[in-house]
C-alpha cells in the first residue's frame, strides 16, 4: 500500500515536473513575441512619505498578459529574458513607457513625482543603458530627476569600476539611482560611498512582520548608515499599521508595500488618486509647491 502511494506520488511529481517544463518552453518560445505583441504592461507601485503623508514616488514593475496563460509575474519571465538577451529591448522598451506615462501624467496635473525602474546585470553588461535613458529622456522631454534606476548589489560588484563609470555617466544625464534589496546581496558595504546612489531600499526580507523584532538591530543599522552617508533610505514590503510605525520611529520617512497600495496598472492608479486620501495630500503638495 505505502509502496503504491509512493508511486503515485512519484508519478504526480513527474506531471508537475513535464508541467513546468512545457510552461517554461512555452514562455520562452513566447517572449519574443511579446513585446511586438503589446502584451507588456508597466504596473505601478506608490512610495508613501510618510511624515508628509504624501505620494512620493512609484515604482514600475512589469507584467506579461500571456493571452493564453494570462498574467505572467517578473520572477518567471526575466530569468528568461535574461538568458535570452530580450531583457536589453525590454528595457528599453519599459525605460520609454514610463517616461512617457509620466509626461502624460504631469501633463494632466495629476502627479509630479519620479519613477523608478528595477535593472538588470545584463543591461549593465550591453553597454547600453545610456543612450537608452538619453533617448528616452529626449524622446518624452520629461525631467531627468523624474526617472530612477534602481540597481542591486549582484550589479554593483559583478564589475564594481565598471559600475561606477556607468553610473556616474547616468548621473551627468540628471537620472537618479537607487539600491534595491539592500543588505540580501553580495554585499557591497565596503564600496557602498564610492557608488554615486540617492537612495537605499531595504530589502522586504527585513521588514517581514514575523521578522521585525529579531531584525530591529539590523534595520536601524541600515537607516543610521543611509543616513551617515546622506542617502534617502526607503522600506519596501511594509504591510501593517505595526511596521509603518516601527520603522517611522526609526526614522524611515519612505514607504513602500500593500499597506499603502499594491502595484496597479496605469489605468487603476488614475482610480487611487481619485480616492480623498491619497488625491487630497497631492493637491496639498501642489499647492505648498506653488
Ligand atoms: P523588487 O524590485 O524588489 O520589487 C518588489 C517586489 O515586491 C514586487 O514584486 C512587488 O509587487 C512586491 N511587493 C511590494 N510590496 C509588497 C508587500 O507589501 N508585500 C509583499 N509580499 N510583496 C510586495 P514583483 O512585481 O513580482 O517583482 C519581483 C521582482 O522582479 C522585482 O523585485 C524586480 O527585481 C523584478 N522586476 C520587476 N519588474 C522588472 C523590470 O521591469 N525589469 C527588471 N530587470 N526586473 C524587474
Ligand atoms: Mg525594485
Ligand atoms: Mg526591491
Ligand atoms: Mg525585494
Amino acid at each position: 500500500r505505502a509502496k503504491g502511494a509512493g508511486k503515485n506520488q512519484y508519478k504526480l511529481f513527474d506531471k508537475e515536473t513535464d508541467r513546468l517544463l512545457v510552461r517554461k518552453m512555452e514562455l520562452e518560445r513566447d517572449l519574443r513575441k511579446a513585446l511586438v505583441n503589446e502584451e507588456l504592461e508597466v504596473y505601478y507601485q506608490p512610495k508613501w512619505d510618510a511624515e508628509s503623508n504624501h505620494v512620493s514616488g512609484m515604482e514600475a514593475l512589469i507584467r506579461w498578459n500571456h493571452p493564453r496563460l494570462g498574467v505572467v509575474m517578473p520572477s518567471e519571465f526575466i530569468p528568461i529574458a535574461e538568458e535570452t538577451g530580450l531583457i536589453v529591448a525590454m528595457t528599453r522598451w519599459m525605460i520609454h513607457e514610463v517616461c512617457r506615462q509620466n509626461t502624460a501624467w504631469q501633463s494632466l496635473d495629476l502627479l509630479h513625482i519620479c519613477i523608478s525602474v528595477n535593472m538588470s546585470i545584463r543591461v549593465f553588461e550591453s553597454g547600453l543603458l545610456g543612450e537608452m535613458v538619453e533617448e528616452a529622456l529626449q524622446e518624452t522631454g520629461i525631467k531627468p530627476d523624474n526617472l530612477e534606476l534602481e540597481i542591486t548589489e549582484t550589479i554593483a560588484m559583478y564589475d564594481l569600476q565598471d559600475t561606477i563609470k556607468q553610473l556616474k555617466q547616468l548621473k551627468q544625464l540628471g537620472v537618479r539611482i537607487s539600491m534595491d534589496d539592500f543588505g540580501t546581496g553580495y554585499s557591497s558595504l565596503g564600496s557602498l560611498d564610492e557608488l554615486p546612489i540617492d537612495a537605499l531600499k531595504i530589502d522586504r526580507l527585513f521588514i517581514r512582520q514575523s521578522d521585525l523584532t529579531s531584525k530591529q538591530a539590523i534595520i536601524s543599522a541600515i537607516i543610521t548608515i543611509a543616513g551617515q552617508l546622506n542617502l534617502e533610505v526607503i522600506a519596501e514590503g511594509v504591510e501593517t499599521e505595526e511596521q509603518m510605525s516601527f520603522l517611522k520611529s526609526r526614522g524611515c520617512r519612505v514607504m513602500q508595500g500593500y499597506y499603502y497600495g499594491k502595484p496597479m496598472n496605469a489605468k487603476d492608479i488614475e482610480k487611487w488618486l481619485e480616492q480623498p486620501d491619497n488625491s487630497k495630500q497631492i493637491k496639498q503638495i501642489q499647492l505648498s509647491d506653488q
